[in-house]
Formats: C-alpha cells, structure tokens, sequence
C-alpha cells in the first residue's frame, strides 16, 4: 500500500472516528456511532498494518490473532455489571503500551539531533510519564469496582505534597533528560515515580468520586495513545488518541457537575472530607416493611409513578420486569417515566443502556434535572437497586462523602418504596436516612425476584 493511499485511509478512519462519537452522544444513534468506530478501527489497522512503513507483518498478525482471540473470550463472558471493571483494565493497557512504545523509540530512535531530536526526548519522557501513571491508576480503579480494592479513600499524610514532589521531581528529570540527550537511568525513575503516583493518585480518592476517576482515566488513556503516535510519527493515532482524551475530559467535566465537585479537588484526591460520616453511626430510627402485593395494589391506585434504578438493577438484571411492570401500569392509564441519575451503576450511562436493552421508550426516561420538580406531584417512586443517588444526606448532611452531590429527590412523593436486599450501604459506603422516613417502605429482595412477584398482582 502506498504512503498516499495510507494517508487518505487515515483520513477516512478519522472522519469515521468523529461520526462514531458523535453517533454515540444520543442514545437513538448510539448503535450506527459503534458501527462507524468499528469500521474506522478497520480501516485504521489495514492501512498500517500493511504500510510502507510496516515491518514483521506476519508477526503482527500473529500478536492480533492472539489479542483477538483473548479480547473475545473475555468480551463474550463479561457479565453487564462487570463492563466498568473492563473498561478500567482496558486503560491499564493503553498506558502500558505507551510505556513500551517509550521505551522502544528510545533505544531505536534513529539519527536525530539537534532541536529534533530533543523534542522526540520530551515526547518520550512525557509518553512514559502519562502511560505509566494511567496504568497503575487504571489498575487501582479496577480493584476498587471489583471490591478487591476498599472504595474508601486512602489519606497519607501530606499526601497533596507527595503528589506535588512527584511532578516537580518528574518535571526536574524530564530537564536532565533532554539536557543528556537521553538517559535510560531518568527514564526508568520517572516511570518509577509516575507508576507511584498513578496508584497514589486513584487510592486517594473516595468511592463517591469514582465516576470522575472512570472517565479521567479514560481521558488519561487517550493522551497516553496521543503520545505514543507522537514517538512513532503515526498521525492517525495522534487524532485519535486527542479524540478519546478530550471527549473523556468532556466526561470528567460532566460528572464533576453532576457531583457537584471541583475537577482539581477530585483530582488532588478527597479534598475536604475524611471519607468518615456523621450521619453514619447515627440511629435514624425504624424502617418499615411492605409486601410485593401490596406494592402491586399502591401501583394500580397510582395515578403517576417515577422508577429510580441503580446499580442494583443491574446486578439483578430486573430491567425486563421492570419494563414489564411499566408496560402494565401504561396501559391502565398510569403516567410512568424514568429519573436517571448521572452518576447511577458504575458507567457514563449504564442505567440508559440497560433500560433501551429492554426495550423501554427513550421518551419516558429522563434526567435528573428534568425530574426532580416532579416528585412532588409522584405518587409513588419505585427506587430500584439505587442508594447513594437518592440518598437525602448529600443534601441535609455536610460531613457526609456525598456532601452537595444533588441526588434524586425521591422523598418528596407520596409514597417511596425500596428495592433492595438488605439494610447495607451503597458504593459510598453511606447510611441512607430516605430508608427511615415516614412514606417509605423497604421491598426486601433480589429485585429481580420482587418485579415478578409485583407482576403476578398487577
Ligand atoms: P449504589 O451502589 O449506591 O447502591 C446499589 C444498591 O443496590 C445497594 O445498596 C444494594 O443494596 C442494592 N442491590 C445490589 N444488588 C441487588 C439486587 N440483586 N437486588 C436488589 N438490590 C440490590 O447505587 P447507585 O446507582 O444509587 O449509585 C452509584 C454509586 O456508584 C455512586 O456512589 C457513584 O458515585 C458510584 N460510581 C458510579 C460510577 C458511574 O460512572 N456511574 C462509577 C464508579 C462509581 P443491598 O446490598 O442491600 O441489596
């Protein structure tokens, strides 16, 4: 293939690119977004592979085979609720690669000199520098969504100065570095030290702000694949990476909103909070109990019903129940819709994905900001497998890790009713005084199981 024929598919798998995101911004065009990234990557990997540039063709088809394969025995047995977990490992990848990809340019980076080629050393300090720090964190963030990994921050002392002298420590080497023209000695500290950070940076921030840490680790990986098509002159890879990584500091931006947190005080890890609350050991008094038939009667009686999913309808997979209940309830005259909290399951979107997975009416599901004037006039709220998105102590509670996080105000309807299997925490480990007010009932079970049996009733 020759280099002008490489340089317009490169074009035509950029143009792709930006169309697959921009297909994947609306949940109606999601899916021809994934064809056109799938047709893109395509594109991509035939052009480079066989390039003019290319060398040891056989060898890389052998490496894809390979990764093809593993890629898809795992895809394939991926459980839903595990997807973040997958996310997470597969960013550890990109910063793993742009860690070899800086090390091999490195010991083979030709015959520059001069200002070139100290502008190819900075490439590769700061290639190794981003992909190692997004490993560990990345590895970090996969343990903490595992569980292997407790979500409560870890706090070590003066830990914004540890971070603080790993930059200025990095900054100083990356001088010494370029100064050498080229050090293997500084190039391993620094991946020492940016391995380092990027546990310390994800090990200090509390589960609440998980989101933030998912999609910053995203952004991470893309400037990590953005620096590794830098150190191998691969303009495609340069774009693309620089798509990844500023669509995942959009996303970054968007949860902090939703969060209600500053981006740099997530960043610098728990700023603000000891990831203790007080509202935690308080007694909150006694919760109540209803049965799934009298749940079923409250819904028949119910002229408008709000459904709040979390993360546990996900771990249930009761979204099919649970779009047959609101089927039911639509067709006896009963106004149901969705409240969608940005931050609910463990993914950007999870609960929207699960919802059109059952085939439930995109206009019926709506964001927070459009609902939550509307609990008020609710009859009854079905909060499905949620807990830190409707928990009242992010408003009423300042010691509280979920602090000025606006959450679903669920408590406002008439009647609220609970999901769930038993009295424990959420992700943020946060007691939930919603469970002990006076119009909510507790649905105890797998909520799977509790949809069916409301179904019988209806
Ligand atoms: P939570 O994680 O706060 O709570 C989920 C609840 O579901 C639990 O209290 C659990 O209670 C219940 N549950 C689990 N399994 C089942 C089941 N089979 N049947 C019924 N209930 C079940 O969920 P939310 O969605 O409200 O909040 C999401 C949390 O995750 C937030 O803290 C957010 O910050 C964090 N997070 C979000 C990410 C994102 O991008 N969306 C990424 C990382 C973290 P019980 O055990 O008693 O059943």
């Amino acid at each position: 293939m020759s280099a002008g024929i490489v340089q317009a598919a490169y074009i035509v798998a950029a143009v792709l690119f930006i169309m697959s995101l921009a297909g994947l911004s609306k949940q109606e065009t999601a899916r021809s977004g994934n064809y056109y990234g799938i047709a893109g990557m395509a594109i991509a990997l035939i052009a480079t592979i066989f390039g003019p540039e290319s060398q040891g063709t056989v060898w890389v088809i052998i490496a894809m085979i390979i990764g093809g394969a593993i890629g898809m025995y795992y895809a394939r047995r991926v459980e839903m609720t595990e997807m973040p977990e997958l996310v997470a490992i597969l960013h550890s990848f990109v910063g793993m690669a742009a860690v070899l990809v800086g090390f091999n340019t490195y010991f083979d980076h030709g015959d520059l000199s001069g200002v070139m080629l100290n502008i190819h050393l900075v490439e590769i300090f700061l290639g190794v520098f981003i992909g190692a720090v997004t490993f560990t964190g990345s590895v970090v963030a996969f343990g903490k969504l595992r569980g292997s990994i407790s979500s409560k921050p870890l706090m070590l002392p003066h830990r914004h100065k540890l971070n603080l002298a790993a930059v200025v420590v990095s900054f100083l080497l990356m001088v010494a570095f370029v100064k050498a023209e080229g050090s293997t000695i500084a190039l391993i500290v620094v991946a020492l030290i940016a391995f380092a950070f990027g546990y310390h940076l994800v090990a200090s921030i509390g589960g609440a702000d998980m989101p933030v840490v998912v999609s910053m680790l995203n952004s991470y990986s893309g400037w990590a694949a953005a620096a590794a098509g830098f150190m191998l002159a691969n303009d495609l890879l340069i774009v693309t990476g620089a798509l990844v990584g500023s669509s995942g500091a959009i996303l970054s931006y968007i949860m902090c909103k939703a969060m209600n947190r500053s981006f740099i005080s997530v960043i610098a890890g728990g700023f603000g909070t000891d990831g203790s609350s007080a509202a935690a050991d308080e007694d909150h008094g006694e919760h109540q109990e209803a049965s799934a038939e009298e749940v079923a009667e409250m819904l028949k009686d119910a002229r408008s019903v709000v459904i709040t999913p979390g993360y546990g309808m996900a771990v249930a997979q009761a979204q099919y129940p649970v779009h047959e209940i609101t089927e039911k309830l639509r067709k006896k005259g009963v106004d149901v819709r969705f409240g969608i909290h940005p931050v609910a399951g463990r993914l950007p979107g999870h609960m929207n994905v699960l919802l059109a997975e059952a085939k439930v009416p995109y206009d019926i599901v709506l964001e927070m900001d459009e609902i939550n004037d509307d609990f008020s006039e609710t009859d009854v709220v079905l909060v499905i497998g949620a807990n830190d998105t409707v928990n009242p102590a992010a408003m009423e509670d300042p010691n509280s890790p979920i602090a000025g996080m606006p959450v679903l105000e669920v408590w406002k309807s008439k009647h609220v009713i609970v999901f769930k299997r038993s009295m424990n925490t959420g992700y943020a480990g946060v007691q939930n005084p919603l469970f002990f007010k006076e119009n909510s009932q507790m649905l105890f079970g797998d909520a799977k199981d509790s949809c069916n049996k409301i179904l019988e009733h209806i």
